[in-house]
C-alpha cells in the first residue's frame, strides 16, 4: 500500500468551492496509486464561525483566564466540525468516507492541555480503513489522553497531527496544503517580492518555523525529520508543485548537497518583552541562577539570553510580562522592561563559516535606521531584537540586502 497523507489548512476547507478543489487533489492522489489519509483543520481564519479564534473568543467571554482543560473542550470542536463536513463533501463523490478524532485515529498525548505533546500513535485503525478502500478523515490538532481526554496539540498543530500520522503509517510523503504555493524566502504579507523555495532541508525550515514563519508547525518538521518522510508544502488553489522539505536543501546532479546563498529565508516574531535585571556585588553569587530559576518555575521560557557581570538580559513573550516582572520584583530584584520589541531572523544553512554576515545583516538595519537592542547568533541564523514598529522595514530590508529578492 502505498500511503500520502494530506493536510488541509483552515482557509483550504472554508467554503464549499474550495472544498470541491480539496475533492480534486484526494481524487488525484487516488488516481496515482496512494491510499490517501486526509487530515484537516478548523474552517476559515480570525472571524469564521467554527475557527478556532472564534471558539477560543466564546470561552473567553465567560472567562478570560479559563483553564487550559476547559479552553481545549471547546478548541477541538473546530476539527470537528470540518472533519464531519469534508467527509461528507468526499462521500457526495462516492468515496467511502471515514471521519475519525484524533483519538480514533490512534494519537495518544500527554495531559497538557493546549500544547500536548505526541505520546504514541497507533495506526492500526487507519490501516484497517485503508485496506478496506475507505479514506479517513481526521480531525487534526486533537489528541486523547491515555484515561480518554481530549487534548489539543499547540496552535497550527494540525500539521503535527499530519506529520505524525504519516510516521506512523510509513507514509510515501506528507502533503500540507495550504494557500500559499509553498515556503518562501519570507512572509509574503510583508515582503512583496518573497520566492517560492523549491527545496529546503528539515534543519533550515525548523528554524524558520521556529523563529516565526507560520506556514509550518516546527513540531511537524521534527517529527517527520527523525522518520526521514518527505513533506511537502503547497497550495490547495493552485497546481504548483511546492516546497519538497527533506533532509539536503538542494542536490547537484551527483547527489551532493548545493548551496547557492548565504540566507534561505527571513522571519519574525512579534508580541516580545525584553527584560533587564541589575546585579551587584552586594547580591548573593547564585543571583543570575535564582533569576532563571524563578521564570522556570512560572513556566515562563526565556529567549535572546546575555548574562553579564552586572545585568541579565533577556526576552519572553509579552503575555507573561506583568507575571514575570512580579515575580522577580517580589524577590528583590531591580528590573526594566522594554515593550514592543520583535524579534527578526535570518536563517540559511549556508551562512555557517561565512565572514561578513553579521556586517551585512548590521549595515541593513543600520542603513534604514533600525534601532538594534539586542543581538543572538547561531551557526546557521542571525536574530537581531528591534522595535516592534520597524519590524516591517527590518524583514524587508534584510531580504533585500541577502539577495532574496532576485
Ligand atoms: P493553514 O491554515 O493552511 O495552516 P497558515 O496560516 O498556518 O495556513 O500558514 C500559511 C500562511 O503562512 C501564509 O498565508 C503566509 O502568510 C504565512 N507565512 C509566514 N511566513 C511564511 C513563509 N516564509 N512562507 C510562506 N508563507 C508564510
Ligand atoms: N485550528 C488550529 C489552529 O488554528 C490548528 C491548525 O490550524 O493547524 O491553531
Ligand atoms: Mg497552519
Amino acid at each position: 500500500m502505498r500511503i500520502i497523507v494530506q493536510k488541509f489548512g483552515g482557509t483550504s476547507v472554508a467554503s464549499p468551492e474550495v472544498r470541491e478543489l480539496v475533492l480534486r487533489k484526494v481524487e488525484r492522489a487516488r488516481d496515482q496509486g496512494f491510499s490517501p489519509v486526509v487530515v484537516v483543520s478548523a474552517m476559515g481564519r480570525q472571524g469564521a464561525p467554527y475557527a478556532t479564534d472564534t471558539l477560543i473568543g466564546i470561552a473567553r467571554t465567560a472567562y478570560k483566564g479559563i483553564a487550559a482543560r476547559e479552553l481545549d473542550q471547546i478548541m477541538y470542536c473546530g476539527e470537528m466540525i470540518s472533519a464531519v463536513v469534508m467527509a461528507g463533501t468526499l462521500q457526495a463523490a462516492g468515496m467511502e468516507a471515514v471521519m475519525l478524532t484524533g483519538g480514533h485515529a490512534g494519537i495518544i498525548t500527554d495531559a497538557t492541555f493546549n500544547n500536548a505533546r505526541i505520546l504514541k500513535c497507533d495506526p492500526t485503525r487507519i490501516i484497517s480503513l485503508l485496506k478496506q478502500g475507505k479514506v479517513p478523515v481526521i480531525c487534526g490538532f486533537q489528541g486523547m489522553t491515555g484515561d480518554g481526554e481530549f487534548t489539543t496539540l499547540g496552535r497550527g498543530g494540525s500539521d503535527t497531527s499530519a506529520s505524525a500520522l504519516g510516521a506512523s503509517l510509513n507514509a510515501e510523503m506528507v502533503e500540507i496544503y495550504t494557500d500559499v504555493d509553498g515556503i518562501m524566502t519570507a512572509d509574503p504579507r510583508i515582503v512583496n517580492d518573497a520566492k517560492i523555495l523549491d527545496c529546503i532541508s528539515y534543519g533550515e525550515v525548523c528554524q524558520l518555523a521556529h523563529q516565526g514563519a507560520k506556514v509550518i508547525h516546527p513540531r511537524a518538521v521534527e517529527i517527520a525529520m527523525q522518520k526521514n518522510i518527505p513533506l511537502v508544502v503547497k497550495s490547495t488553489f493552485s497546481d504548483a508543485p511546492g516546497t519538497l522539505i527533506t533532509n539536503i536543501a538542494k542536490e547537484d546532479t551527483d547527489g551532493a548537497a548545493v548551496i547557492d546563498k548565504v540566507a534561505t529565508g527571513v522571519t519574525y516574531l512579534t508580541n516580545i518583552v525584553q527584560i533587564k535585571v541589575h546585579l551587584d556585588e552586594t547580591m548573593a553569587s547564585d543571583a543570575s541562577f535564582k533569576v532563571f530559576k524563578t521564570l522556570a518555575d512560572s513556566d515562563i521560557s526565556v529567549d535572546l539570553i546575555n548574562v553579564h557581570p552586572g545585568q541579565i538580559m533577556f526576552t519572553i513573550n509579552a503575555d507573561h510580562a506583568e507575571r514575570a516582572a512580579a515575580k522577580l520584583k517580589r524577590q528583590g530584584y531591580e528590573i526594566e522592561l522594554l515593550e514592543n520589541c520583535a524579534k527578526v531572523s535570518v536563517v540559511g544553512g549556508g551562512m555557517r563559516e561565512v565572514p561578513g554576515v553579521m556586517a551585512s545583516f548590521i549595515e541593513a538595519l543600520s542603513c534604514n535606521k533600525i534601532a538594534i537592542l539586542q543581538t543572538v547568533d547561531s551557526h546557521t541564523s542571525i536574530s537581531v531584537l528591534v522595535p516592534q514598529s520597524d519590524v516591517g522595514a527590518a524583514v524587508k530590508s534584510l531580504h533585500e540586502k541577502f539577495g532574496l529578492s532576485t
